[in-house]
């Protein structure tokens, strides 16, 4: 039995409108009234235009939503960016941060999706802390070395903050940029492996709720590997991109890690 309740974070990425968003939601809210996901914390983040649309379908329900992203500076001029404190200041509880299209794409350095954490933490919002080794550095052997050094960056945040989260709505998310879209899963052993090593790491860099931390698997989890992977001791739920556009398949999938 873990001790750590599961967590089920939905990453809609660029996707979406009201229409559509309005059945999803309609959707997860129907699921929850037929049957309780007590057992299960989960999270849907829709794109920012969306986030007041999350708050209106789902504000009673006892799913929370949250942001994609979140700027790494406190407030002025950034054009585009959206601050921590705006995102609590709509009542937004979480917040995902270096997912690794973001560190691919916007080229996000270790340095600033800790700035993001640090910007999380201050503002009291939940944070989910993405991690992940590409195809070419598993391959290389280097998996270990990269997922110690962006946790590393990210523990730092986690231990320098006078005002730290509780460790409940710390977050990580381990998602090999491999299996992110692919339809090539981890398998449950390569998964266990490093969220074992995440959390040693955690530990070793001294923070000191690294056992009650959730980490989470992500990369083409579907309703039908859901199970197997949620089962293993230090995969505490996921965090879930296509999967998570599909009402039943989503829902699928926060029942597996009730039942994992
Ligand atoms: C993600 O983008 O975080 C993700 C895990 O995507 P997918 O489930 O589609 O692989």
């Amino acid at each position: 039995m873990k001790v750590r309740k599961p967590l089920v974070a939905g990453n809609w990425k660029m996707n979406g409108d009201i229409v559509s968003n309005e059945h999803l939601f309609t959707a997860l809210r129907a699921a929850l009234e037929r049957a309780s996901l007590s057992q299960v914390e989960v999270v849907v983040c829709p794109p920012y235009p969306y986030l007041g649309q999350a708050a209106a379908w789902l504000g009673d329900t006892g799913i929370a939503w949250g942001a994609q992203d979140v700027s790494a500076l406190p407030n002025g001029a950034y054009t585009g960016d959206v601050s921590a404190a705006m995102l609590v200041d709509l009542g937004c509880q979480w917040s995902i941060a270096g997912h690794s299209e973001r560190r691919q794409l916007a080229g996000e350095t270790d340095d600033q999706v800790a700035a993001k954490v640090s910007m999380c933490i201050a503002h009291g919002l939940g944070v989910i802390a993405c991690i992940g080794e590409t195809l070419q550095e598993r391959e290389a052997g280097e998996t270990e070395a990269v997922l110690g050094r962006q946790v590393d960056a990210i523990a730092r945040a986690l231990t320098g903050s006078p005002n730290p989260l509780p460790a409940q709505r710390v977050v990580l998310a381990y998602e090999p940029v491999w299996a992110i879209g692919t339809g090539r899963t981890a398998s449950p052993e390569i998964a266990q492996a490093a969220h074992r090593f995440v959390r040693e790491r955690l530990a070793q860099r001294g923070y000191g709720h690294a056992d009650a931390t959730r980490i989470l698997y992500g990369g083409s989890v579907k309703p039908g590997n859901a199970v197997s992977l949620f089962a293993m001791p230090d995969v505490d739920g996921g965090l879930i991109g296509g999967a998570s556009l599909v009402a039943d398949d989503f829902l699928d999938i926060c029942r597996g890690a009730a039942v994992a």
